[in-house]
């Protein structure tokens, strides 16, 4: 079973607590396939204070996360053979799909965490990727950090009981994952489909198949545009 670390540079380790509540994620941790070592910025702050933080040079709004303590912090992290350094911005690529499932052959996600108005420039050169987590501005990276340790551990070996349940997924292809119906089979007038109770698998999978692509049409078309 795998055992992948996830390394984070963060001025808010307490934020990741929630990720001991969610689900499989949890799991993984109690089981060992992840390790999440949360690395407080503060302690390779400056002075007395700590200071990671100082106001731009040439003025304006804000302040910026100096480089020395997020350098020192990530000098600090012994690195495995198989590792990457993501930056948290909103400047970086958008997060895919795709992205967890490149990352997840690795064996270690070193992620820097920005706040306030970000960091100093000069950190950028230790990322091996920038990472957005979509077309907005979050008060800072743990948030996005959280996205990667979640979308990722998720499609580590033995993290979900089933791991057919990764094939048909959404994003998996270009197409969105097609309606799922539990008990029972009316419920306040709402019918699950015939189809769906047949017991014909045949008929259940080219049922299952058009739905994704009317699906995917009607609510997505762009990502049946973009792969043309
Ligand atoms: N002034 C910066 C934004 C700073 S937001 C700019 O305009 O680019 C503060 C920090 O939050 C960022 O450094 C980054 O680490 C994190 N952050 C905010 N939005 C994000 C997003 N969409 N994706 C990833 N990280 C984000």
């Amino acid at each position: 079973m795998s055992n992948f670390n996830f390394d984070v540079i963060t001025l808010f380790p307490k934020a990741f607590e929630s990720i001991n509540h969610l689900g499989v994620i949890s799991k993984a941790l109690d089981n060992n396939i992840i390790n999440v070592n949360l690395h407080d910025l503060r302690k390779f702050g400056e002075g007395s204070y700590r200071q990671v933080d100082d106001k731009p040079y040439g003025g304006g709004a804000g302040m910026v996360l100096k480089p020395e303590p997020i350098y020192k912090a990530h000098e600090s992290i012994r690195k495995l053979s198989n590792c990457i350094t993501l930056l948290m911005t909103p400047q970086g690529k958008v997060l895919h799909q795709k992205d967890f499932l490149r990352w997840s052959s690795l064996n270690q996600i070193i992620i820097i965490c920005g706040q306030y108005e970000g960091f100093d420039e000069r950190v950028r050169g230790l990322a091996d990727e920038e990472i957005s987590s979509g077309d907005y501005v979050l008060s800072g990276g743990e948030i996005p950090a959280m996205l990667v340790i979640n979308g990722t551990t998720r499609l580590l070996p033995g993290t979900l009981g089933d791991p057919e349940s990764l094939l048909d997924e959404s994003h998996n292809s270009s197409l969105l994952e097609y309606p799922h119906y539990t008990r029972p089979a009316s419920f306040r007038d709402m019918k699950v489909p015939d189809v769906l109770l047949s017991g014909n698998h045949k008929e259940i999978k080219s049922w299952r198949e058009e739905q994704m692509n009317i699906r995917t049409i009607k609510r997505r078309k762009d990502l049946i545009d973009d792969k043309e």
